[in-house]
């Protein structure tokens, strides 16, 4: 990211300095340059004409040559869209969320009180129920609502449960299929219902491994909600290694509990060389740790390759993402439940999201700002294996244009996605999707 300042004036020689140093642009002004060869002529090149990537303040042209960013000359004809001096900035990841929930773009939901998981996961069954669109066309609606807000990719849950069956695996399938040309998407096989006491969701995350739409096999609370601490991860852990999925695993307990299971994921990780391939979402756990305690424990997580999510819920319980950052975690940030059975709120926007990660941790200064932003993009590529979209030479395509002044203005002003670059393809403006580029 752009090294910020307080100076406005020296952001932009650092913008600049930084733009010209890492991005494969020419001036807006100069000629585009011919092949001296037709036969070199890439098969497929766009120019991004007039933006200013990072908010830098002297406007660039971005060169795309078959989904990525170029620092090869564009060759004359090559089709060329004006970004009207607007920011490039690096597309958003959405590293935890759950579609097959949701009842964005339907009527709104009342709820009623809810204390436990148990009662949550009661009234996610009724709100499944009462809805009279299928679970794809849910999915699909919130989705690509994602897209027009800049996100690239996405790790999806899908309930995995007797109640259900296999019907939200199959929702998300849909969406990712028609949507393919907009967004990456994971799908987790996720066990809402508790694996060990909903007795027939064994049998069904074995079938969703199987059936090779689940990229990742969930888990949830061993100790706390399924009373069955070995039982569970066994299981999880031996479908991962059977069938070469990974593991997401929901972990809410914010104690000692959640400590216990974090050991067994990483004594698991470890003996099944699964190592790159295991996740744990919200880990409540670590936010309290002191430092002695954080310290070594990060330190195996990072050694294992076992990144972390967050959706910066509040400042107790948001991941202390710097502190995991230094001992080499890689940690996404998600927008969990949206507008579904557990919450009124969410919108799939992950500039908003990174905009409340800078809310509830109080952050003040631009460095600190443009951190939340990293995480919403680098921090999510790093989780999902992806290559990191940082508009440098080589890197994916993907990007977004906003109106706006620079970074840290950006994720507190949450400017409208006037453009969404997904592979060098325009997937989105003026916040419609487009389903070819235009
Ligand atoms: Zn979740």
């Amino acid at each position: 990211m752009t090294p910020p300042s307080s100076s406005p004036s020296r952001r932009a020689v650092l913008a600049t300095a930084a733009t010209a140093a890492a991005v494969g642009t020419v001036p807006s002004a100069g000629p585009a340059a011919a092949f001296a060869d037709d036969r070199e002529r890439p098969r497929r090149t766009v120019v991004f004409r007039n933006v200013r990537p990072f908010g830098a303040l002297r406007p660039v042209d971005l060169t795309v040559v078959d989904g990525r960013i170029s620092d090869r000359p564009a060759p004359g004809g090559a089709r060329v869209i004006d970004g009207g001096g607007r920011i490039a900035l690096p597309s958003l990841v959405d590293a935890h969320i759950h579609p097959d929930k949701t009842s964005w773009g339907g009527s709104w939901v009342s709820r009623r009180p809810a204390d436990t998981i148990a009662d949550y996961v009661a009234q996610d069954v009724e709100l499944f129920a009462s809805q009279s669109r299928s679970v794809g066309e849910r999915a699909y609606g919130l989705m690509a609502h994602a897209v027009t807000r800049g996100t690239r990719a996405m790790r999806a849950h899908a309930d995995v449960a007797p109640a259900y069956g296999l019907a939200g695996l199959e929702g998300l399938a849909a969406a990712r299929e028609r949507l393919a040309h907009a967004l990456d998407v994971q799908i987790v096989a996720f066990p809402q219902h508790g694996v060990v006491r909903t007795p027939g969701t064994a049998a069904l995350l074995e079938q969703a491994a199987r059936s090779g739409v689940a990229d990742f096999i969930g888990g949830i609370d061993p100790i706390s909600f399924d009373r069955a601490l070995k039982e569970q991860l066994d299981l999880v852990f031996g479908l991962a290694d059977r069938y070469g999925v990974g593991v997401d695993i929901h972990l809410h307990d914010t104690d000692d509990k959640g400590v216990t299971v974090l050991r067994g994921i990483i004594e698991r990780t470890r003996a099944l060389s699964l190592q790159g391939r295991v996740t744990v979402s919200h880990v409540f756990c670590l936010p309290a740790l002191p430092d002695a305690e954080l310290g070594p424990l990060a330190a195996e997580l990072g050694d294992l390759g076992i990144s972390l999510t967050t959706v910066a819920p509040s400042r107790d319980l948001v991941l202390p993402i710097a502190r995991l950052r230094e001992h080499g975690v890689k940690v996404g940030l998600g927008s969990d439940g949206v507008r579904d059975a557990w919450s009124p709120f969410g919108n799939a926007d992950m500039m908003h999201r990174a905009h409340l990660l800078g809310w509830v941790t109080d952050v003040r200064l631009d460095e600190e700002l443009s951190a939340c932003y990293e995480t919403a993009t680098h921090g999510g590529s790093d989780v999902m294996g992806l290559p990191r979209a940082g508009l440098a030479p080589g890197s994916p395509a993907d990007f977004v244009l906003v109106r706006g002044e620079c970074v840290p203005q950006v994720v507190v002003d949450m400017p409208q996605r006037d453009m969404v670059v997904h592979g060098g393809a325009v997937v989105a403006r003026d916040g419609r999707l487009v389903r070819h580029d235009a």
